[in-house]
């Protein structure tokens, strides 16, 4: 079995986010960018799934500028067996990432495509839902227990994450499958292993040859911070508080 996973390189999570002065996005220039931490999590997935003599190969993905093949060469380090970066100097949106990894799946033939149930710079939550439709797989998103089932072959168990609770689905493969937060924990790249990755392969690889235009019909207008939040105030009585509820802040 071919698990192929889907990486995006994204500012890191623990950086202080600043709009571009002329609001046309966030500044990117200088600012310390790492794999999104659910895209870690679907690679971890697949490691475990390779390790327990599920999968024989590991193919990590990603799309974007130069700086992605870091990102690969990063998921190589964990332990990934194979990388290709479709290299584009566009804005990319879920709907054409989606449409680049159908077309990676069509010609890689994995039997699991497994991806970030979101990537946190844009928190889209859309890529995973749009390419499952374009292939025609089935999906299991938001998934905090995967299992290969031993019974019925060429089927994966999904547990998976829902408002109500937990929801547990069974999908024929291929499938795509998007993870969730309490999925696994990932495990951090070993300097023998990041000494092993620089030897690895990225295959680098355009849009075109793909043969996916890149359009949009987004564009993004204007980008800006969320309003300051006023501070609070203690108040020394329930009376008070009614009174400020009341008249001040209109809302009872
Ligand atoms: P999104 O729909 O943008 O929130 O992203 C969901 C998931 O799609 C991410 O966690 C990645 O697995 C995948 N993805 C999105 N954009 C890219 C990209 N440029 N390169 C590789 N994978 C991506």
């Amino acid at each position: 079995m071919k698990i192929m996973v889907a990486v995006k390189r994204v500012i890191d999570y623990a950086v202080k986010i600043r709009v571009k002065p002329d609001k046309s996005g966030v500044e990117t220039a200088n600012v310390k960018m790492s794999m999104n931490p659910f895209c870690e999590i679907a690679l971890e997935e697949a490691l475990r799934l390779r390790e327990a003599g599920h999968a024989s190969e590991v193919l990590v993905v990603s799309m974007g500028g130069t700086q992605c093949s870091d990102t690969l060469r990063t998921a190589l380090a964990m332990g990934a067996d194979r990388a290709i970066h479709v290299s584009t100097s566009h804005s990319l949106f879920p709907l054409t990432v989606a449409k680049l990894l159908q077309a990676l799946a069509t010609s890689e033939k994995p039997n699991i495509l497994l991806l970030g149930k979101q990537a946190i710079d844009d928190d889209a939550n859309q890529t995973g839902q749009m390419v499952a439709g374009l292939l025609q797989w089935p999906q299991g998103t938001f998934a905090s227990k995967v299992q290969i089932d031993k019974e019925t072959v060429g089927s994966v168990t999904v547990e998976r994450e829902v408002d109500g609770g937990l929801e547990t689905v069974k999908l024929q493969l291929p499938a795509v499958i998007t993870t969730d937060l309490r999925l696994n924990q990932p495990r951090y790249a070993t300097l023998p292993n990041i000494m092993k990755a620089k030897k690895k392969t990225i295959t680098q690889i355009t849009p075109e040859q793909l043969g996916v235009q890149i359009t949009s019909d987004l564009e993004i207008l204007e980008v800006f911070e969320p309003p300051k939040r006023k501070a609070g105030v203690i108040v020394a009585s329930v009376d008070e508080l009614l009174d400020k509820l009341k008249n001040e802040a209109h809302v009872i």
